[in-house]
């Protein structure tokens, strides 16, 4: 049951119930496809017309198209039905402490161009770059007026009302406007995400068609910093004030390492790239020292995972023992939302097989029931750009949600 807000509502009209068909015509298509008009009236239990309707309609704006037709036994060829993605584009930004990624895509998030330059980490310098290379790669390729906009992920917790960067450890911004004056440079819809809310996106939204993803879910990313996106009944936790799902702060130890968020022993100083660096290194992990390590050693994570792979002892003991830090804090995120799965991005899950034993057990030993001890953990494979994808689906993702009713 959901309580209806009456500070905050969205009153029923006329055209409500035709979004609401329109929307799940389209959702439909989008898992099913090919379909026939026939197919999707027979799974929505609507008359045929009114499907026809609905599908002209959807069509006739652009959200999806007629493919060629297929025989079928009897001969007759009904037109199959598909979302059309490829000629929609939008421009995905990844903003890391390192370097900042730019994907020219389509819709369903299949690249068309890639670049990455060292991150500037003056925010308005940055958004000038942003907006400099945005501009050459839409000229480049021809393409500025099939791009639907512009999607940026930011390590850090993101106002949705105001679209302003209200912390970031990592890049040390607080009460930064990102979206507004990257959108005036471009003069394209800007829509920015916290990196591990968007990989949930993407993970809800262009995931493989036909494998279902469940309702409720969290997607945990590892990389230079740990951070979580929580999805609960289909939808993001955002929290009262826009900074929920911060995982990678929960204390695990209380006179651990100081994090880059200034507190002591949160799961993100055991966890993070470099944490797990520092361990292999045999140095102490300090925020602080982030940049330097990679510095002076001139190695990155990729590096300990790449040894580790080849069996080298050391690397191999610093990754397991990253898995058992990141086993306590799922477990924790297992008995606190108990979610239907979990999925992890980042480098080290290149070395899954070390890790996911090492992550195991430490569930394991702190699931409340065998049935959340066994919550499905999967990786996601690191060359499948999630945080771009993730940006991707900033966009595209909007024309097939839900609507906002009551
Ligand atoms: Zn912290």
């Amino acid at each position: 049951m959901r309580r209806i807000d009456p500070q905050s509502f969205v009153r029923a009209t006329r055209l409500t119930t035709r979004h609401i068909n329109r929307q799940i015509v389209l959702n439909l298509v989008r898992e099913h496809q090919p379909i026939s008009r026939a197919d999707l009236a027979r799974k929505m239990r609507l008359a045929r017309g009114r499907m026809t309707q609905i599908v002209s309609e959807l069509v006739a704006q652009g959200e999806i198209y007629i493919g060629p037709t297929m025989q079928t036994a009897r001969g007759r060829r009904p037109e199959m039905l598909f979302v059309r993605t490829r000629d929609r584009l939008v421009m995905a930004v990844d903003v890391r402490l390192s370097r900042t990624f730019l994907m020219l895509g389509d819709f369903a998030g299949s690249p068309i161009a890639l670049e990455s330059f060292e991150t500037v980490r003056d925010p308005a310098r940055l958004i000038t770059e942003i907006a400099r290379r945005v501009r050459a790669m839409l000229k480049k390729h021809d393409r500025a007026k099939s791009c639907e906009g512009i999607g940026l992920v930011i390590p850090g917790m993101v106002d949705q009302s105001s679209g302003r960067v209200l912390n970031s450890p990592q890049l040390g911004w607080k009460n930064v406007d990102v979206r507004d004056s990257l959108s005036r440079s471009t003069g394209l819809p800007v829509y920015i995400e916290n990196a591990p809310i968007a990989c949930a996106l993407a993970r809800m939204w262009l995931g493989e068609q036909g494998v279902a993803v469940p309702q409720n879910f969290v997607y945990v990313t590892v990389s230079d910093g740990v951070g979580t996106g929580v999805v609960v009944n289909g939808e993001l936790v955002r929290g009262h004030s826009h900074t929920a799902g911060e995982f990678g702060h929960v204390p695990i130890a209380l006179d651990g390492p100081v994090c880059l968020c200034g507190a002591r022993g949160c799961l993100e100083a055991y966890t993070s790239n470099i944490a797990t660096l520092s361990r292999y290194l045999g140095v102490e992990f300090s925020a602080r020292s982030a940049h330097d390590l990679t510095r002076t050693s001139g190695l990155t994570v990729g590096d300990v995972v790449d040894r580790a792979k080849r069996g080298e002892q050391r690397a191999i003991r610093a990754l397991e023992e990253t898995g058992r830090y990141l086993g306590v804090g799922l477990a924790g995120i297992i008995n606190v939302l108990n979610p239907g799965a979990i999925f992890i991005g980042g480098e080290v899950t290149e070395a899954w097989s070390i890790l996911e034993p090492a992550i195991r057990a430490a569930i394991t030993d702190r699931a409340l029931t065998a049935r959340a001890a066994s919550t499905p953990i999967a990786a996601e494979p690191a060359d499948s750009h999630p945080r771009l994808r993730g940006a991707t689906a900033l966009v595209s993702a909007r024309a097939f949600a839900a609507p906002k009713i009551a």
